[in-house]
């Protein structure tokens, strides 16, 4: 887990900067400090995993500043806390690995720094690439990213950037490219990737020192999300990348919430349409069968008149978890309403069909929910389609019949109807 080190002497503020960090941060570790010296044991137990600091200027224990080279000298970024904004602060705040500082002089001030916290840690999460022909400006592109924690590829020519988001594991998420580069031009290229990324998966930036405003408004019609002039500052390009940053995600979670079921995360019944239609295609024009099939828990009734509905709830999240144990993630799975799942599996033999959903039926036999005192388990009953087929509906009426003959015949049970 991530850890996030806080130095602060102030026990109030110490607190207050706990609960706010640990409200906008999940999945991490704050490990805190009041003084020099116990801030130097926490860092030699925890050195690798510390991947922020938020470390005040002065500490009853030792001399102004030394608690920041303490994390600074061995590459934390460091947010600082500093009672004041005299001219030696700001010369000490130029030191490599600071990322920001942070006058504290009111509650607003530990709420700015929980949110950098937060945003650090979505950039030290994210990898930019950066386009440009010059060695010189991917340099200062690369060290500007890097300071504010952002992982970098680079470039040298946006037919570079385009074997690189082809080939590479990572996940780009935010791309930076100049304008004038020789063959293709950065407006050309930000044309060529909106085609395949659009604006929840990938931010782009463009960049030129042009005064030519027409070029501007292009890369904004052609799919960029900002454009910086040249020359910038440092404080505008922080400010500019991170709301990019913010506005990618916030399309990720507009997407999500309209594809995904709130209970239990699985995508729903207007996903699965949605996306079936690109499947079904594909299969089509392979000549390749599909099993779709629907999935029911037996005498779901039951569970929600002995448990209550809270714990109804809780035997359908557990859905998803038990068909994580067989199903692939890039298998089409989503929630249909209320206890009810449909999968679709692609270029598939009939009998690797039996074999899947025997096993996930078998897994669901064997499975104990335990929330507090209780313990209980439940039955699934499967329905599938097996065949060719070039429609969705047809599919999903012989899963659904399948579905009803396992329920008639004492549930529990696979169904397969092959067409
Ligand atoms: P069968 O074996 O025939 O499927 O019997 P069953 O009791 O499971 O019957 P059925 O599938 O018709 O009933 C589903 C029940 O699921 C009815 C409904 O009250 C309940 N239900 C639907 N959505 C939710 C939900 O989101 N949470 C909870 N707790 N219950 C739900
Ligand atoms: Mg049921
Ligand atoms: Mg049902």
């Amino acid at each position: 887990m991530k850890k996030i080190l806080l130095i602060e002497d102030s026990l109030s503020t110490l607190k207050l900067l706990e609960i706010q960090i640990s409200s906008l941060c999940n999945n991490i570790e704050i490990l805190v400090s009041m003084s020099c010296k116990e801030a130097s044991d926490i860092i030699r137990k925890n050195k690798d995993e510390i991947v922020i600091a938020v470390v005040d200027l002065n500490l009853p224990d030792c001399e102004e500043g030394q608690a920041v080279a303490l994390t600074t000298s061995i590459n934390i970024p460091t947010i600082v806390l500093t009672g004041n904004s005299s001219q030696e602060v700001k010369e000490l705040l130029q030191k490599k690995d600071v990322v920001d500082y942070v006058i504290k002089d009111n509650y607003n001030s530990i709420n700015y720094v929980a949110h950098a916290v937060k945003r650090f840690l979505r950039n030290s999460n994210t990898t930019a690439l950066v386009v440009d022909d010059s060695k010189l400006n991917r340099t200062v592109l690369v060290r500007d990213l890097q300071k504010i924690l952002i992982n970098t590829l680079e470039a040298s020519s946006a037919q570079e950037a385009l074997d690189i988001i082809e080939n590479t594991d990572e996940t780009i998420s935010l791309l930076l490219t100049d304008y004038d580069m020789p063959e293709i031009n950065g407006i050309e290229l930000v044309s060529i990737l909106r085609k395949k990324f659009p604006e929840d998966v990938l931010s782009i930036v463009a960049l030129s020192a042009t005064n030519d405003d027409n070029i501007l408004s292009e890369f904004i019609k052609t799919g960029a999300n900002d454009f910086i002039a040249k020359p910038y500052s440092f404080t505008e390009f922080n400010v500019r990348i991170n709301s990019s940053l913010d506005t990618l995600e916030l399309f990720a979670k507009t997407k999500n919430l309209a594809n995904k079921d709130f209970l239990t995360g699985s995508y729903n019944r207007r996903y699965f349409f949605e996306s079936s239609e690109a499947i079904i295609a594909k299969n089509v024009r392979k000549d390749q069968n599909i099993a779709l099939a629907t999935l029911d828990i037996d005498n779901f009734k039951v569970v929600n008149d002995t448990y209550g509905h809270d714990v109804g709830d809780e035997a359908i999240k557990e859905i998803v978890t038990v068909l994580g144990k067989t199903l692939r993630k890039s298998d089409l799975v989503a929630r249909f309403g209320g206890e009810e799942y449909c999968i679709i599996l692609e270029d598939i033999t009939l009998q690797n069909t039996k074999k899947v959903f025997e096993e996930i039926r078998l897994n669901f036999e064997n499975n104990h929910i335990i929330i507090g005192d209780l313990e209980f388990s439940y039955t699934v009953s499967i329905g599938v389609f097996y065949g060719k087929s070039d429609s969705i509906e047809k599919m999903l009426k012989v899963s659904d019949e399948a579905l009803y003959e396992a329920k008639e015949n004492g549930r529990n049970q696979v169904i397969i109807h092959q067409k």
